[in-house]
C-alpha cells in the first residue's frame, strides 16, 4: 500500500479526477515534448461526458499554457479498456505524429498507465484493516503508530500542511458569497449557515456550524479554489469539516488532529487500494462513503477511542453509503455534491458517536464493506457512475441557463 500522501493531494478544485489528474497528465506530457507544435488530447468515457462541467478541457490548457497549440476532442461514446477516465494525448511537430501516450485518471488525482510512469512506492505491507488492526491488538498499539512506524515522523509535518490548507479552506469558504461559476447559478450558502448557527444553541449549534464548514469546503471546490482531497475533490468537505468541528467545539489540540488526519488517511488509503475512490468507477459511495468513513475513524480517534472502536466507526460510515450514486446536475461537482458534503459529515459525527457507545465489537468488518462497495459499484450501471446521463442529472428539469 501507498503513502497516505496519496490520498491528500492539495491542489485546486473542482475534481480531483477530472481536472487535477488530466492537468498532471498535460503537465507531464507537455514536459516530455517540449518542441511539439500540437498537443492533441482526447477524451473518453466518463471525462468526455462531465468534463465541459467539471473544467477538464480548462485544466489541461492551463498546463500546456497555449491554446494555440492545444486541441481537445470529446468522445463520450467511447471508453478505453482499463477505466472509465482514459485519454490519448499525442505531440505533432509539423503535422506529423512524434508522441502518444495513453493514460487513465484513476481517482483523488492519481494517474496510471500501462508503462508504470506514475507507480509510487510500496510503503506499507499490509492492505487490508484486519491485519493493521490485529497488528494493533498484538502490539498494544494504535493505527497512528502504525502509520509513522512506516511513513516516519516526517508524515506529521505533511500532515500538519494538509491541515492549514483544510482550515484555509473553511475560512475562505465562510467569508465567499455569491453564485458558483458554471451554468447552475447555484448560490454559495456557507456563509449564511455559518451565521445561523452561530446565533443557535445546543445541537441544533453544533449540526449547523458542521454544515456551514462543509459547504464551506465543498463551495470552494467547486469555486475552483485551493483544497485537500479526502479522498477526493468532489468529496473534499467532510473530514475537514468534522475534525474542525472537534477542534472547537472540545478544544482539541492540532497535534491530536493531525493524528487524526494520519488514521484517516490510512482508512482512505485501504478504500483505495482495495477497491476505488472513483466515482467514474463505483458512484459516489466510493468517494463521499469513503470521506465518511475516513471522517468516522478520525473523530473516533480523536474523541479517545480505541482500534476497534475507530475500526467500528469507519466500517458504519462507509457501509451506511453503500449504493450510492454519482449522478450531478449539468456535470457540475455543485448537485448534489455540496449538500451531500454537509449531510454526510453529520453522518460521519453520528457514527463516531455509535462507535464510541460500544465496544468495538461487531459483525461485518470494514474489508467486508470494501469489497460490497467494489462490487456494488461493478453492478451498478454506468449512467449512475460519473457520467451525468441518469439520476438527478437525467431527472432535475430546472432551466440551465447558457
Ligand atoms: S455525486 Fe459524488 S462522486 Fe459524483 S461528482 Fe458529486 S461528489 Fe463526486
Amino acid at each position: 500500500m501507498k503513502s497516505i500522501r496519496e490520498i491528500f493531494r492539495i491542489g485546486y478544485g473542482p475534481s480531483s479526477s477530472h481536472t487535477m489528474g488530466p492537468g498532471r497528465a498535460a503537465l507531464y506530457f507537455k514536459e516530455k515534448n517540449p518542441e511539439a507544435d500540437l498537443y492533441r488530447v482526447t477524451l473518453y468515457g466518463s471525462l468526455a461526458l462531465t468534463g465541459r462541467g467539471h473544467g477538464t478541457d480548462s485544466a489541461i490548457q492551463r498546463m500546456i499554457d497555449d491554446p494555440e497549440k492545444t486541441e481537445i476532442i470529446w468522445e463520450p461514446e467511447k471508453t478505453l479498456p482499463h477505466h472509465p477516465n482514459g485519454m490519448l494525448f499525442e505531440a505533432f511537430v509539423c503535422g506529423g505524429l512524434t508522441d502518444s501516450w495513453e493514460v487513465y485518471s484513476v481517482g483523488g488525482g492519481a494517474l496510471w498507465d500501462e508503462k508504470g510512469t506514475f507507480k509510487e512506492e510500496e510503503v506499507y505491507p499490509d492492505t487490508k484493516m484486519t491485519d493493521i488492526l490485529n497488528w494493533c491488538k498484538a502490539e498494544g498499539r494504535s493505527f497512528v503508530e502504525y502509520v509513522e512506524l512506516h511513513e516516519g515522523p516526517e508524515i506529521f509535518d505533511y500532515l500538519a500542511e494538509v491541515w492549514e490548507v483544510m482550515i484555509g479552506a473553511i475560512h475562505n469558504g465562510l467569508e465567499n458569497e455569491g453564485v458558483l461559476p458554471g451554468n447552475l447559478r447555484l448560490a454559495r450558502k456557507a456563509c449564511s449557515y455559518h451565521i445561523r448557527a452561530q446565533q443557535s444553541a445546543g445541537t441544533l449549534r453544533h449540526m449547523g456550524m458542521v454544515f456551514a464548514s462543509a459547504l464551506a469546503v465543498a463551495e470552494e471546490n467547486a469555486g475552483g479554489g485551493r483544497i485537500v482531497t479526502a479522498p477526493t475533490c468532489g468529496s473534499a468537505g467532510v473530514v475537514p469539516a468534522v475534525l474542525y468541528f472537534l477542534k472547537h467545539d472540545q478544544n482539541i489540540s492540532d497535534r491530536r488532529i493531525i493524528k487524526g488526519l494520519a488514521t484517516a488517511g490510512l482508512i482512505g488509503n485501504i478504500v483505495k487500494t482495495n477497491g476505488s475512490i472513483s466515482g467514474a468507477e463505483v458512484g459516489c459511495q466510493g468517494e463521499l462513503g469513503t470521506a465518511c468513513a475516513m471522517a468516522a475513524g478520525a473523530a473516533a480517534q480523536i474523541l479517545g477511542g480505541t482500534p476497534m472502536q475507530v475500526e467500528y466507526a469507519a466500517e458504519m460510515g462507509f457501509e451506511h453509503n453503500l449504493g450510492l450514486t454519482c449522478d450531478p446536475v449539468g456535470g457540475y461537482v455543485q448537485i448534489p455534491c455540496i449538500e451531500r458534503n454537509a449531510f454526510i459529515s453529520q453522518k460521519a459525527r453520528e457514527c463516531a458517536i455509535y462507535a464510541l457507545f460500544s465496544d468495538g465489537r461487531h459483525k461485518v468488518s470494514f474489508d467486508d464493506v470494501v469489497e460490497t462497495m467494489m462490487q456494488t459499484g461493478c453492478d451498478m450501471q454506468a449512467k449512475y457512475r460519473e457520467t451525468s446521463l441518469g439520476g438527478l442529472a437525467r431527472i432535475y428539469r430546472a432551466p440551465i441557463r447558457k
